[in-house]
């Protein structure tokens, strides 16, 4: 087969060594060809689908799949996937218990105070006594909410279709999750119905002194709204990883809000030393004829 790397942000060097020691048989190339059969991409290229008309599978080196859903030329026929990384599971796990014990014990808190040189010890809560809501149940919320509960929390958890979990009470009521929460974690998929869902209507449903976790995609978040709810207190704390505008805006207020914790975009990073073999599973099954794992639902956007 041959096999197109087709990205302006993921370096072909990374990824290229690894997929020709896995797939020997195949042939990789860095520009679209009538002969390509498989694509791999994130952020190609303008007009790289345009120039493939004989695909048999376009797979992404991502887990968000939402800007190639949006290329007019994206192959309707052809099956698209997500990349299934076990280590941005991994990662993602680890980036978000990191926020919710930074907030739990208060280090948020802490870290002013020590500016301030204050010597004052905050009262402190049980795990069990903190609530955390996860936004999404799919391969990475089902993970994150199950590491927390091992910890000790309660987690509920909204997603689209009714689910069980154990260990997480699962939900399909937006405004029952939001007003249980103590912690609410954004991991939805963008789609025009997730699209700026935190917004000032769901902050007010939350419980006052909650903290909101965004490790999902920027617009899922109306920033204006959530400024607003951090400025009268209502929201003690956001962890903010991805952003309506990316890099942040220098001139950002979240930038050197008190009550914000910035990250650049690297809650999960895609590994090529985990991916790759995920990867290359998935063009072996095409090549048998087989459906690839991760398939996206191109009706839920997802
Ligand atoms: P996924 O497996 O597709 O799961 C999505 C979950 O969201 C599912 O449980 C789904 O419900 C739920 N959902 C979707 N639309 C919904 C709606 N309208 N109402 C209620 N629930 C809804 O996604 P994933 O692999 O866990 O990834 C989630 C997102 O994380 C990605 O799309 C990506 O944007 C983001 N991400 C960020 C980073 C980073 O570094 N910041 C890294 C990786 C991924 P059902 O179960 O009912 O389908």
């Amino acid at each position: 087969m041959n096999i197109l790397f087709a990205s302006t942000s993921e370096q072909p060097a990374r990824w290229i060594p690894d997929l020709e020691k896995a797939l020997p048989q195949d042939r990789f190339v860095l520009q679209p060809a009538p002969n390509v059969d498989v694509a791999l991409v994130a952020q190609p290229p303008p007009n790289t689908f345009e120039r493939l008309p004989n695909l048999k599978l376009v797979q992404s080196l991502w887990m968000g799949v939402e800007q190639l859903l949006l290329d007019p030329a994206l192959p309707k026929r052809v099956p698209l996937a997500r990349c299934l990384d076990p280590a941005m599971v991994a990662a993602m796990t680890e980036t978000v218990l990191a926020h919710v014990l930074d907030w739990h014990r208060s280090h948020f808190r802490y870290r002013t105070q020590q500016q301030e040189r204050v010597w004052q010890q905050l009262p402190q809560v049980l795990a069990g006594e903190r609530t955390i809501g996860i936004l999404g149940l799919g391969e990475l919320g089902s993970i994150v909410g199950q590491t927390l509960y091992v910890r000790g929390f309660r987690v509920l958890g909204w997603s689209r279709r009714p689910k069980q979990i154990t260990g997480i009470e699962c939900l399909t009521d937006l405004s029952e999750i939001l007003s249980r929460s103590d912690m609410i974690v954004c991991l939805l998929p963008l789609t025009m119905p997730t699209r700026r869902i935190l917004n000032h209507k769901a902050f007010a449903e939350m419980p006052e002194g909650a903290c909101l976790i965004n490790v999902a995609r920027g617009a899922h978040v109306v920033e204006k709204d959530l400024l607003a709810a951090l400025d009268s207190g209502w929201i003690t704390h956001a962890y903010l990883d991805v952003f309506e505008t990316e890099p942040l805006p220098y001139e950002s207020r979240l930038w050197t809000h008190p009550h914000v914790t910035v990250t650049p975009h690297t809650a999960a990073l895609t590994d090529p030393r985990t991916a790759v073999p995920k990867i290359v599973e998935n063009i072996e099954r095409v090549r048998r004829g087989e459906a690839p794992e991760g398939l996206v639902d191109r009706v839920a956007g997802y």
